[in-house]
This record gives structure tokens, C-alpha cells and sequence, in this order.
């Protein structure tokens, strides 16, 4: 197995704001935990800096008039409707820099799928990617430049098809989008349900259009979706879509929003749910192309994707976390220092409730999906 990392220290120079809730703190974070386990210096893993992406690369999916605005709103001028595009206070501040580092995850992000492409490795990891709500011409959900849909496009130049999954809390809308009509991408996402939740999308019957009929997956969950509800519903639906549609590549959004601390979202998932859900989907795909997504409480943040990239390598981690981290860990608020949590302590007919839920959304799948994959 030959896998990669892409890591970058220059996410430190770039902040959203004091108020607002994606915090870069939590790659340094991520990165400190990763190597206190002894992840960043494997044997048969690469780690690799990436470089900011070229202009023309970011312009495959997004307008140009859209990047000039970024490139001129980064720079600190004053662009008049900048609303317009997404911008502006909220989600999606004006912040100094802010080019560069959209560049920087594009970069990231492009760098992964062209090592899978290329053949040098098997799974490359670029966990500050993911940014899936980007739109061509639209900053929307705290992304800028949609990273994920820039590397389907490098997989797709090598004429494989690409699967899309999507586990992050929130529906995977730009990616949905940006190849709606395109059979050669199947895209799955599994999210709250988008009338309780941003962006408001990602129900069943969003299922492509024209020849992508079929190609769009979304698996919505109600609030206090916990493991032992979205284990079955995942399993009922994605492993039988991918044995289908038999991807030569797997691009992975694994946002750990969907975590029951998560401050943003009502998804009630542990680390160690996420983890098998992870070390589920690198079974059923060879290659694997994993980017980073959502993630609000930073502890989560750090050990769900130090779990995801040590599945990647097929290394097993103990379970308390390295002594040299949990000081850290505590300060941002982890009560025990273990990579695993406390089970769910859920009322039963809150289960029964989201369970009930689950099993329409999955009946509605496999009656309307499946038959066009011949299941
Ligand atoms: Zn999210």
C-alpha cells in the first residue's frame, strides 16, 4: 500500500475571523496528533507540501469574473456587490489572503488526485480539502473554491470513473452540482436533512438529470442520527451503489461534523462510528483519493481524521491518546484523552424516530436508484 499525505504549515497565516466557527487551528492540531502517533513517518507513506494552485486550474469549474473578485476582495480592495457572490459577513468573510489560501487547498487537493492518477500512490489524504459547498460563481458555506470538484476533474482527465462519498454532516451540494448530468461521477452524500439544516438540499429526489439520471445519491438523516442508525442505512446503500457503478477511483469527503459534540449540526455519530464507516469504504475501493470536510469541535476534528489516515495505512492506534497531546486536547475541550467516545446515551423513541426515518429515506433509494444500477 503507497499512500500520501499532504500537509501544509501556511494554513497558519490565514483566519476567518474571532467569531467565526472553522477554526484553523484544528489542521496544526490534527497534524500534532498524527505525528505524537507516529503517522507522519511511515513506512510507505509520503508526506508532501502542496503548492497553491494556478489560476487557470481553479478556472476548470469556477468563472473567471468570480475569481477576479477573490483575487481583488484578498488583496483588500473594494469590490461593490460582493454579496453577490457569497461574500461578505456570515459564512464567508472577506478576510486578508483569502485567495491564496483557496489557492492553497485547490492546490492540496489537486496534488492528491494527480498522485493517485499518476499512479505513485494508492490513497493520498488531504485533510485541509473538502471544501464541498464552493459553487462556480458562488462562495457558499464557508468554502471558496470548490477543492473536491477540481480533483474529480484530474481523475476524470485519465478517463476513470470517480465515485463520490460524501459523509459530512452537511449535503454535498457544489460537488452535486457540478456534475449533475454527468454519468461518469457518482456522487453519494450522506447529511442531516437539508429542511433542518444548511444548504437546504440533498433529498432523494435529487438525482440527476439527462444522462446523470440515477448518478446522484443523498442519503438524508434526521437530527440525533446516532451509529446504530447510520451504520445499517449506509451499509443498505452505499457498498451496493459502488459494487455497481465499479469506480476506477473513490474521492472521500470525510467531514466529522456529523460528531454528536458537533456545535453546527444535530448528527449524533462517534469517532469510532466514523472510523468504521472509513475503514468500510477503502475496502470496497482500491484507489482512493480522501479529502478533509466540516468538523466545528476541533478534538473531533484531530482524531477523526488521525483514525481516517491511519485506516488509510491498515496501522491500528491505542486507544488513549500519546501522553504529549492531551494537554492540548483537553485545553480545546476533550473531557477523556481517548480516540474513542462514550457510547450514545440516547432516549429510545428519539432512536426509534430517526430510525424510522432512515429506513423511508433508504426504502426511496433502493426503489428509485437502484433499479437504473440494475440492482
Ligand atoms: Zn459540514
Amino acid at each position: 500500500m503507497r499512500t500520501a499525505l499532504i500537509h501544509s504549515d501556511e494554513w497558519r497565516r490565514f483566519d476567518y475571523g474571532p467569531e467565526h466557527p472553522l477554526r484553523m487551528e484544528r489542521l496544526g492540531l490534527t497534524w500534532r496528533l498524527m505525528e505524537a502517533y507516529g503517522l507522519t513517518a511511515l513506512p510507505g507513506a509520503r508526506v508532501l507540501t502542496p503548492e497553491p494552485a494556478l489560476l487557470e486550474a481553479v478556472a476548470r469549474f469556477h468563472g473567471r469574473d468570480y475569481i477576479e473578485i477573490l483575487r481583488a476582495v484578498s488583496a483588500g480592495d473594494w469590490v461593490p456587490h460582493a454579496a453577490r457572490y457569497g461574500l461578505g459577513p456570515g459564512d464567508n468573510p472577506i478576510f486578508p489572503g483569502l485567495w491564496e489560501a483557496a489557492q492553497l487547498v485547490a492546490g492540496g487537493s489537486l496534488l492528491a488526485a494527480q498522485l493517485v492518477a499518476e499512479d505513485q500512490a494508492d490513497r493520498a489524504f488531504h485533510f485541509a480539502g473538502g471544501l464541498h459547498h464552493a459553487m462556480p460563481d458562488r462562495a457558499s458555506g464557508f468554502c471558496y473554491v470548490n477543492d473536491a470538484v477540481l480533483a474529480i476533474m484530474r481523475l476524470r482527465e485519465r478517463g476513470w470513473r470517480v465515485a463520490y462519498v460524501d459523509i459530512d454532516a452537511h449535503h454535498g451540494d457544489g460537488v452535486q452540482f457540478a456534475f449533475y448530468r454527468d454519468p461518469s461521477v457518482l456522487t453519494i452524500s450522506t447529511h442531516e436533512r437539508g429542511d433542518r439544516l444548511f444548504p437546504g438540499t440533498g433529498f432523494v429526489v435529487e438525482m440527476g438529470e439527462g444522462d446523470g439520471v440515477g448518478f446522484s445519491v443523498n442519503l438524508p438523516l434526521q437530527p440525533f442520527t446516532d451509529d446504530a442508525v447510520y451504520q445499517p442505512a449506509f451499509e443498505a446503500v452505499v457498498p451496493p451503489l459502488l459494487c455497481a457503478f465499479k469506480p476506477d477511483v473513490m474521492v472521500l469527503q470525510l467531514g466529522i461534523d456529523s460528531h454528536r459534540t458537533d456545535p453546527l449540526t444535530h448528527l449524533c455519530l462517534t469517532v469510532q462510528g466514523f472510523t468504521t464507516v472509513v475503514k468500510r469504504l477503502l475496502q470496497l475501493v482500491p484507489r482512493v483519493v480522501a479529502l478533509g470536510g466540516g468538523g466545528y469541535d476541533l478534538p473531533n476534528v484531530a482524531r477523526a481524521w488521525t483514525a481516517a489516515w491511519a485506516a488509510m495505512n491498515e496501522v491500528t492506534l491505542a486507544e488513549t491518546l500519546p501522553a504529549e497531546c492531551q494537554k492540548e486536547m483537553a485545553r480545546f475541550g476533550l473531557k477523556v484523552p481517548s480516540l474513542c467516545d462514550p457510547p450514545a446515551e440516547l432516549p429510545e423513541d428519539t432512536r426509534r424516530w430517526a430510525e424510522e426515518y432512515a429506513r423511508r429515506q433508504v426504502a426511496a433509494i433502493r426503489e428509485n436508484i437502484f433499479p437504473l444500477h440494475r440492482l
